[in-house]
């Protein structure tokens, strides 16, 4: 028996999808643009679809997991199980309007147009904002919306923000923050469960990973104590003697959220030679 993944065919997160299969030792080949793989080193099988189409197949079980921005599976509703944040896809779903808008607030929103393609997610929000708008659904190019008269603002998704500056917009509220998020049909069988428990540890691990370095450093005997407090690593830091007498060798581990400010404060506390590294498996 196979687990039987859907991961988007092509755009914004097939290559991290695809990479996460990989860091997890799961081999795939998507060589021939098939719909279909069996993976290598594990007993998987990779549906290639639409993003839109994800959510809808987990839930019936034809796939039993899957990869999805949590916009899609928000906007369509599937009775899936969420099971973990992948990290990657990361994006808003954000209110804009044109640059020269004379809308300052979300009250002025009342009575206008808005364009967009997620007009569950988008009518939801502005019930809870009791704001009565129009909305306008449509399927792509929503940005262009405004310019070509159809609505007054538009409500998209955004990363950096420069699609809407090149077509005359400006960001003006956030609805829903969003990223690719690993999903389950919520009947899985006792095996599949295994399995997807098995993945599920191999996706852990890649995500901490990736959220932490190993860091290297030199520090005078008598600083350790200091240095060693902001060092917690995983259960305490490695401490090696050096070849010259009163110093030693710190190893450990350090969160990559507020990284910089833990160097800073290292090197305030003496320590020198400070080296960091990428881990690329972490077990905890
Ligand atoms: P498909 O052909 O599979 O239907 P699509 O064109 O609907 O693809 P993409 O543009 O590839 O979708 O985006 C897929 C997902 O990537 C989005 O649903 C969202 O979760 C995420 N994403 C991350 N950043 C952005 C962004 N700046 N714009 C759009 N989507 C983004
Ligand atoms: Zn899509």
């Amino acid at each position: 028996m196979k687990l039987k993944i859907a991961i988007q065919k092509s755009g914004r997160l097939h290559e991290d999808s695809m990479q996460l299969l990989k860091e997890c030792g799961v081999g795939v080949n998507n060589g021939a643009n098939k719909l279909k793989v069996e993976a290598s080193h594990f007993p998987l099988e990779v549906y290639f679809l639409r993003d839109d189409d994800i959510p809808q197949y987990v839930a019936d079980g034809v796939a039993d997991i899957g990869i999805v921005g949590e916009n899609v599976l928000n906007e369509k509703g599937s009775k899936v199980h969420c099971i973990e944040k992948t990290g990657f896809g990361k994006c808003r779903l954000s209110i804009a309007i044109p640059k020269d808008s004379n809308i300052k607030t979300l009250k002025q929103l009342n009575g206008k147009k808005i364009a967009t393609s997620y007009t569950h997610i988008l009518s939801n929000y502005l019930k809870k904002q009791k704001i009565t708008a129009e909305i306008h659904e449509i399927s792509g190019s929503v940005e262009i919306a405004p310019s070509i008269g159809l609505s007054d603002a538009i409500c998209d998704l955004v990363s950096s923000g420069s699609t809407l500056f090149s077509n005359g917009l400006k960001e003006f509220e956030t609805v829903f923050y969003s990223e690719a998020v690993l999903i389950a049909n919520p009947h899985l069988n006792a095996t599949r469960n295994a399995m997807l428990n098995k993945l599920l540890f191999r996706i852990r691990a890649v995500k901490k990973a990736t959220n932490n370095k190993y860091i290297l450093l030199n520090a005078p005997n008598h600083k350790l104590k200091e240095i060693c407090k902001l060092l917690p690593g995983m259960k305490s830091p490695t401490i090696l003697p050096l070849a010259e007498k009163g110093w030693s060798s710190v190893h450990s581990v350090l969160d990559e959220n507020d990284f910089w400010n833990n160097i800073e404060k290292l090197k305030a506390s003496g320590a020198q030679g400070i080296l960091v590294v990428p881990i690329e498996k972490m077990i905890v």
